[in-house]
């Protein structure tokens, strides 16, 4: 890093900022075949900024995971981002198209965790029984965490059966109570993840030979991707480090870095307004029918592969939220949004005056 943005970095006088410049300069400098997975969105904007300004040597070897369902406006970004800095991102197919593993495998639903489950239980040909753990053992042998999951319990020898909350399907309410009035006719399938941007990602680490790659992901995107980590930078006992530059940075930090280090951000923010990108029109996206509107303003063939691949799982949402919905109605008797609204209108002292 140069004097001068040295002490630029330094006169802005924020310590995430400060702090990524630094660690960055020193993992990159200890690491002799780094990589760095760009992906056109606004964290890996400034991640990508900062290890260009650090990688005085040039080392840092920089790609792409095209999933084969991706913003023209994503690809354009990435030809900006070669000429303003110089370096070729090396375009990295999926294994299997995201498209492609829809139609084999199924369609997402709700999120990663709910679609492994329901994908190996629909395996096994589950008929959605709302049966006690020990019967569906003996009638599904082979499946056990989907049942444990389904049946929130859990089985050992040692133990025997044990209520467990945490990786149940009650983390999302009245969702069995859902499945089993409306259960599934199309198969539901997390696969995408795995041969559309896991697999391809371990191939590219391979082929370098890379002992670091450097990634976006920042603790407060939150998420299953941010969640599994607790620091910026992780040893791996197999060779390849992963390094997360702007982990600890803050939305504010991000807004700073933007504004004074000069970061312009793909037409999917400045011109389509959105807030964040990850897979178009991803099921896991709780806000996807925003983004849906979205995309059909500004990519319409894009919009009409979405809903072609997509369909089923957007439908299917919409009636388990509309289930949801009619659940909370059920239980407490005014609809919930304006339950919640309501209490949030009442003031301290309305408590107080009102009572609890
Ligand atoms: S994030 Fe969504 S669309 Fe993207 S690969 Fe995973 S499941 Fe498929």
């Amino acid at each position: 890093m140069d004097n001068e943005l040295y002490n630029y970095i330094s006169y802005l006088n924020n310590g995430s900022i400060f702090d990524s410049y630094a660690k960055a300069q020193a993992v990159i400098s200890r690491h002799t075949t780094p990589i760095c997975s760009v992906s056109g969105g606004a964290d890996s904007d400034i991640m990508l900024d900062i290890v260009h300004s650090v990688d005085e040597a040039g080392n840092v070897k920089y790609y792409w995971l095209d999933t084969g369902f991706e913003y023209a406006a994503t690809k354009e970004h990435l030809t900006e981002l070669e000429q303003k800095y110089g370096i070729e991102i090396l375009r990295v197919k999926a294994e299997k198209s995201i498209p492609a593993c829809v139609k084999e495998y199924g369609v997402p639903f709700l999120s990663k965790y709910v679609s492994e489950q329901m994908m190996r239980l629909q395996k096994h040909n589950f008929q959605w029984e709302d049966e006690p753990l020990e019967v569906l053992l003996q009638k599904y042998p082979n499946c056990k965490i989907a049942l444990q999951w389904w049946c929130v319990e859990r089985y050992s020898d040692k133990d025997g059966v044990q209520k467990i909350s945490r990786f149940s399907i009650y983390r999302n309410k009245w969702l069995k109570e859902f499945i089993i009035s409306n259960p599934p006719d199309f198969p539901i399938s997390n696969e995408c993840c795995e041969y559309a941007k896991k697999r391809p990602a371990k191939r590219v680490i391979k082929d370098f030979g890379a002992d670091l790659n450097i990634t976006g992901i920042r603790k407060a995107e939150g998420g299953i991707r941010s969640a599994s980590f607790t620091s910026c930078f992780s040893e791996s006992p197999t060779g390849c480090d992963t390094f997360r530059p702007i982990f600890f940075y803050t939305d504010y930090d991000k807004q700073v870095y933007n504004e004074f280090l000069g970061v312009k951000n793909s037409r999917c923010y400045t011109e389509y307004g959105m807030k964040r990108t990850s897979c178009v029109g991803c099921p896991f996206n709780r806000k996807v029918l925003d983004e849906l509107e979205i995309i059909k303003a500004f990519e319409p063939k894009l919009y009409k592969a979405a809903v072609g691949i997509f369909g089923k799982s957007y439908e299917y949402t919409a009636k388990y939220r509309a289930f949801v919905k009619e659940m909370k109605f059920e239980r407490y008797g005014i609809e919930y949004n304006e339950a919640l609204k309501f209490t949030r209108r009442l003031s301290c002292a309305d408590y107080i005056k009102n009572g609890f």
